[in-house]
Parts: structure tokens; sequence; C-alpha cells
């Protein structure tokens, strides 16, 4: 029974956790008491009326990372984990949580700690005038640890998927069906549809998950030529938006002769064709590579979603079996040490100076320890 100033609080469990066997590393009491939010409310009054404060937002995991219970890349999985909007996000999430990362990165530093002492051990040879030498099987070592950061590099574009959602935009005359792709990929029906061609005139924007992925698909108001304000408005901004996708839906109609749509498609960005309306027919000028598609009956949608996924991974992954992938923060120090390693590599052809060999090898090391949290930068921490 948990009492304050003579009065019941709640019937309650207290759990006391010794230091550092708590999820922070400190003395720590949890109380679990029943799920009421007057009684919650009462029993954290009655903690700061005793002197407790609460928590920042965080702060629990911060502390955890403070005391080494957690390295930083755990407590980013940690946060990812909370918030991953597909299974195959939080699979890896729970690989960055699991510290999977800092274990890749281990083995690479621990290699990188053996270049560079061998290649101390030159310098001082040095000293006593002895020719400094590294040969071709260190730069073969050297190479091989950047290779090894480059695999890790290579995850960020997939990792920034899965963390922020692919941006797909939907394209293609009006009435061909774009709105009911869209509800069909969201197996909901957010966007009207209607049979008067411009009946979507502006943006809509919708989250969904297509075989793990998270996709924000955009469907945009048709490309037809209009004198509507609020529809030039709308081919506006879809225009604007072209640039900025990861993928184009471009819908045409399956029973209609094939025609290039109005409106310019990036060449660089990734489009698949689909034919939709295929219950009308299919003509024989569509592509070959056309993907043809019921969006009323939903036939041909289980194709398309996974011709999305391997046209997205196509683009970001070059192993589709790739669990960890880095985020935004990661990446730009594995950068860096990929930068430092690349001007190894240039000093080691050239045979200049071992000194700047060595300069260098020690900034990646430093980056590779700024990636796991090993650092007393402020802004990190
Ligand atoms: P949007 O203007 O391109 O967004 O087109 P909508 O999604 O609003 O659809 C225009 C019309 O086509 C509506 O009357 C839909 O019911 C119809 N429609 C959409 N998909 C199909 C389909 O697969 N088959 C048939 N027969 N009609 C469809």
């Amino acid at each position: 029974m948990l009492t304050y100033q003579n009065k019941t609080l709640d019937d309650v469990v207290l759990t006391f956790w010794n230091a550092p066997h708590s999820y922070t590393g400190e003395d720590t009491v949890e109380i679990s008491c029943h799920g009421n939010p007057h009684l919650v409310e009462n029993i954290v009054r009655a903690c700061l009326e005793l002197g407790a404060r609460a928590a920042r937002p965080g702060e629990f995991t911060q502390r955890a990372f403070l005391n080494d219970k957690l390295s930083l890349t755990q407590a980013e999985g940690l946060l990812d984990l909370l918030y991953a909007p597909t299974e195959r996000a939080l699979a890896s999430a729970r690989a960055m949580k699991e510290g999977k990362l800092g274990h890749a990165l281990e083995a690479v530093r621990a290699e990188l700690i053996d270049l560079l002492s061998h290649l101390e051990a030159s310098l001082d040879f040095a000293e006593e005038g002895i020719e400094p030498r590294v040969g071709p099987e260190f730069s073969a070592r050297v190479e091989n640890v950047r290779e090894k950061i480059n695999q890790l590099i290579r995850t960020a574009p997939l990792g920034r998927i899965l963390q922020e959602g692919a941006l797909a935009v939907i394209v293609g005359e009006p009435n061909v069906g774009k709105s009911s792709l869209l509800n069909a990929l969201l197996r909901e029906d957010r966007a009207i549809v209607a049979p008067t061609p411009g009946t979507t005139r502006d943006l809509i924007e919708a989250s969904c998950n297509v075989r793990g992925l998270p996709l924000r698909l955009i469907d945009t108001a048709g490309q037809r030529d209009s004198t509507d304000p609020v529809e030039i408005e709308g081919n506006r901004r879809a225009r604007a938006l072209l640039p900025n996708a990861q993928l184009l839906l471009h819908v045409v109609e399956a029973h209609q002769p094939y025609a290039a749509t109005k409106i310019e498609l990036p060449e660089n960005i990734p489009s698949l064709l689909i034919a939709n309306k295929s219950d009308l027919g299919r003509h024989a000028s569509l592509p070959e590579e056309t993907i043809f598609l019921c969006a009323l009956t939903g036939e041909g949608l289980g194709d398309l979603e996974a011709k999305i996924e391997s046209a997205l991974l196509a683009e970001v992954a070059d192993e589709t079996e790739t669990v960890l992938t880095i985020n935004a923060r990661q990446n730009a120090t594995l950068q860096r040490a990929a930068q430092s390693l690349d001007r190894a590599l240039e000093a080691l052809r050239g045979s200049t100076g071992l000194e700047l060999i060595s300069v260098e090898l020690r900034d990646a090391l430093h980056d590779l320890a700024e990636v796991i949290g090993e650092t007393d930068n402020e802004d990190i921490l």
C-alpha cells in the first residue's frame, strides 16, 4: 500500500533495481500501479513533492548510454524501434539495437589499430636510419577496411527509406485510375474516386506499406490542360515534386492505345508503367514491361507491389538480404572515415610520407569511435 500525507495512493508493486543491473545502470525503483490516469498522476505528484523531478524526453536512455549500458548506435536503434513504420524497418531497428553495427565496426577498428601499429613501428625504424617500408599487402589491408566501411555506407539509402518512407508519385492523364490505385495500395478509400475527369485537383499524400517498405504515396492531379486555377496549381505542384521522387508510378488505361504522358518524366528516376482497367482489355500497343492492374478488383496488385519493391531495392541495396541499415548521422561519419582511408590509399600509391598515412588512419579510427558514441562531442551527447 502506497500512502502519502496519510492518504492511500494505490496498491502498488515496487521493484528495486540494484546498480548496475538496471536499465540506466543506476539504482532504480520502479512503481507499478493500476492504470487509472488519476492514480498515476497522484503518484507522480507525490514523488515530485518529495523532491523527484520528471525525466526529460529520452533521459533514461541517455543515462544508460552515459553509464555504458548502451552504445550510441544501440540507443539510436531503440529510438527507431519505437517508431518503425513497417516490419522491415523493425528488423533493421532491432539489428541496430542489438549492437550489430558496433560489432561490425569492432573488427574494422581492430584491423585499423593493427595497421597503425605496423606503420608506427616502421616510422620508429626510420629514426634509426632504416628505410621505412609499407608494401602492397599493407595497401590491400587498408583497401579491405575501406570496402567494409563502404558496404555499410551503401545501406544508408535503404535506411533512409525505412525511416522516412520512399516518395512515390502517381502520374498520368485524368480519369485513368490514379486515385483508385492509391486506394488499392492503401486498401482503403482515401482519395475520392469519381467518373468525372479532374476530381483530384490537388495533391493527396498517404503512407502505405508495400512488402515491408514504407511508402509516401502522392496522388497528383491529372495532367490535362485546364483553366481551373486549383487544377493549374495542382499540376504545378505535381511537376515540382517529381525531381524529389524515388519512384514514379505512371498510370495509363489498359484498353487504350499507348501514348506518352504530356508531363515530362525525369529520366533518372525509376518509373513503372501501370496499365489500369485491365478488365476492359489489353491494348497491343502497350510496351512489354507494362504492369497490368484492375484497381477496382485488386487483380494485379500483388505483382505491382513486387515490382515496386524490386524497383526501390534496385536503387538502394546491392544485397537484398541487408537487415542492418545505417542512419544519416552514422552515414556522415562513416563517409568521413572512408575519405580518410581514400587519402591514405592515395598516399600509399604515391609512397608519400608515412606520417601522413598515419594521420589519415588515426582520423578514420577517430570517426569510427564517434559512430558508436565513444566521443566527447557535446552535440552528439
Ligand atoms: P483519376 O482521375 O486518374 O484519379 O481516376 P479515378 O481513380 O478517379 O478513376 C476514374 C474512373 O475510372 C472511376 O469511375 C473509377 O471507378 C474508374 N476505374 C478505376 N479503376 C478502374 C478499373 O480497374 N477498371 C474499371 N473498369 N474502371 C476503373
